[in-house]
């Protein structure tokens, strides 16, 4: 298994949960990124406190403010994160933002529908967009051919929940606008991979397991995985894949999921 060594990683929703979680694993690898940055909605206000506990003591993490659902709050993120970056490139970025409402598909709405798509869909495909120069960049930067985490890659947080095959716990919660919108996030992934292939960017989609977060805590029933034992699984699956791996739908283990 190769190392996970990036010289430059962005999280979106880094604030709480699997994002915040990823942000402190960084920051305690033995050889931690020069540049992490870690977007939130709001960087000054009480829900990014732990996030600015960690800014003061890391002078190597920048915390921005992004709202994933806003092209010009993205235009503005990707415009600072160059800044920082002067003349190199991003490593990797997770689009980890996303969000949840408990519906039923009898109680589903436009509002419902349009609003999780928006930030769990479209979010997602507007940062690539936005991010691509950069990505680009860290690609040509980087020695060596074939694809990996730590030369430039896109991570989707995805779900089983929206796989089709699987139609994973069914019985907890129906959740079909989410649903939805994370089957649609597997296929950008697949159309990111197949167009950003010759950029030199790998592309993956996750399941981070079910873990004990707002998100997955949400109901009656307390998720099996801790957000440490989740990130850590992830990050050891991205420092071991590969060309061979982008465009595929992966869990925190690194097992491939049906679609
Ligand atoms: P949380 O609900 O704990 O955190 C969600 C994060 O996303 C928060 O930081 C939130 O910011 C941010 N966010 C939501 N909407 C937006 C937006 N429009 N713009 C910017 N940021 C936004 O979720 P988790 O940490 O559990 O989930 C992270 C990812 O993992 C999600 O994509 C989720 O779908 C996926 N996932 C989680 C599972 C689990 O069991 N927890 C299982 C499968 C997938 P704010 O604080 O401002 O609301």
């Amino acid at each position: 298994m190769g190392e996970l060594r990036v010289r430059s990683v962005l999280v979106t929703g880094a604030n709480r949960g699997i994002g915040l979680g990823f942000v402190q694993h960084f920051l305690k690898m033995p050889k931690p990124p020069q540049w992490i940055f870690a977007t939130c909605r709001d960087p000054k206000g009480q829900r990014a406190q732990e996030l600015q506990n960690l800014a003061s003591k890391h002078p190597n993490l920048v915390i921005i403010a992004l709202e994933v659902t806003d092209p010009a709050s993205i235009k503005a993120a990707a415009a600072k994160v160059g800044e920082h970056l002067g003349g190199s490139g991003l490593n990797l970025l997770i689009n980890n933002a996303g969000m949840v409402k408990p519906t039923m598909l009898e109680n589903e709405t436009l509002e419902a529908m349009t609003e999780i798509y928006t930030t769990n869909t479209i979010g997602p495909l507007l940062m690539g967009q936005a991010f691509l120069p950069l990505l680009k960049k860290a690609a040509q930067g980087s020695p060596g051919s074939g694809l990996s985490c730590s030369k430039a890659a896109i991570v989707n947080m995805s779900s089983y929940a929206g796989s089709i095959e699987d139609v994973y716990v069914w019985e907890f919660g129906q959740v079909v606008s989410y649903r939805c919108s994370k089957a649609a996030l597997n296929m950008l992934t697949k159309c990111q991979s197949l167009a950003y292939k010759e950029h030199g960017i790998l592309c993956v989609t996750f399941h981070p397991g079910w873990v004990q977060t707002d998100m997955g805590g949400g109901g009656s029933f307390k998720p099996p995985l801790t957000v440490d034992d989740s990130v850590q699984g992830m990050l050891k699956v991205l420092s071991s894949i590969s060309e061979k791996d982008t465009g595929t739908f992966l869990d925190w283990e690194g097992k491939i999921l049906p679609w």
